[in-house]
């Protein structure tokens, strides 16, 4: 895995990261989403295999964005008469596959990224890895990892290091949506969420400069941040009309395209002209946590 410091040189963020302040009020909240999600109490979801996972993800995809090659650099292809491996352009669906075992979080995975030249911040790619445990929740982790390639392989796309997560888990989100008519995997991935959520805001308030690393109480902040914001975004969609829905996808592919920032779309719903330490959820993505069915 990437140091912090390489992580904001390879994505291009201009915004130095601050400690987030964790209010009383913050942490209240977190407890009220959590006694929500106490009486909803669904958690269940079905082995699969990985052929019908990069099957679902890849419709997602083709139905709604159009996305773009990234940089691959595969160490199977080596230059002529050298170990030299070769950077090729290819489709992120392209990108091998690998798997770890880790049972505590079936959505695990991340994307094995490389930074080159850091003064011209070439970034690529070499893989992306999921969970070996493979069940419809391996869907969102695989649209999670593709979304993060997309993004990572563009210039600027992202301002704020706080912000990196929030397209990932929104598509996240979406494909959750998609899977079960009767939200059973939307739910389950939203108590994952509160879960994390409660676990994080505790962490970054119990923060000890001298025994804990600086770089894992950002990336906690990144987290908590990326989850209020996405669950605003996520909220305008889902109660969104056709159009709103519409809209808010062809904003994402104008980001996919490299002609806009996750910020602009951002502040087109919330504001995000504060520093991230006055985070809240919307009332509409409260109205989202307490709905019924
Ligand atoms: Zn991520």
């Amino acid at each position: 895995m990437l140091a912090l410091s390489d992580e904001i040189k390879m994505r291009g963020f201009k915004v130095n990261p601050q400690i987030l302040k964790i209010s009383d009020s913050l942490i209240d909240v977190g407890n009220k989403l959590q006694n929500i999600d106490e009486n909803k109490k669904i958690n269940q979801v079905c082995k699969t295999n990985i052929e019908d996972v990069k099957l679902a993800v890849k419709y997602f995809f083709s139905e709604n964005y159009k996305i773009h090659d990234i940089p691959y650099l595969s160490f199977y292809h080596l230059r002529k008469n050298t170990n030299i491996p070769v950077i090729k352009m290819v489709d992120p669906f392209e990108l091998p596959l690998f798997f770890e075992n880790h049972p505590e979080s079936l959505f695990f995975g991340y994307l094995i990224a490389k930074l080159i030249n850091e003064t011209k911040r070439k970034v690529f790619f070499t893989g992306i890895v999921i969970n070996d445990i493979i069940t419809e929740l391996s869907v969102c982790s695989y649209a999670h990892e593709i979304t993060h390639s997309l993004l990572d392989s563009l210039n600027g796309a992202i301002n704020d290091y706080y912000n990196s997560e929030i397209l990932s888990e929104f598509n996240e989100l979406i494909v959750a949506h998609l899977l079960s008519d009767d939200e059973r995997i939307l739910r389950t991935y939203d108590s994952y969420r509160v879960h994390e959520f409660n676990y994080l805001i505790n962490r970054v308030k119990n923060y000890k400069p001298a025994f804990d690393d600086i770089d894992d109480v950002l990336e906690d902040c990144k987290y908590v941040t990326s989850m209020i914001r996405t669950y605003n975004l996520f909220s305008e969609y889902y109660y969104g009309s056709e159009g709103t829905k519409q809209y808010i996808i062809s904003r994402i592919n104008e980001i996919f395209a490299g002609k806009s920032t996750v910020e602009e779309l951002l502040s087109e719903f919330m504001d995000v002209s504060e520093p991230s330490q006055s985070l809240t959820f919307s009332k509409k993505a409260f109205d989202y946590f307490e709905r019924k069915n």
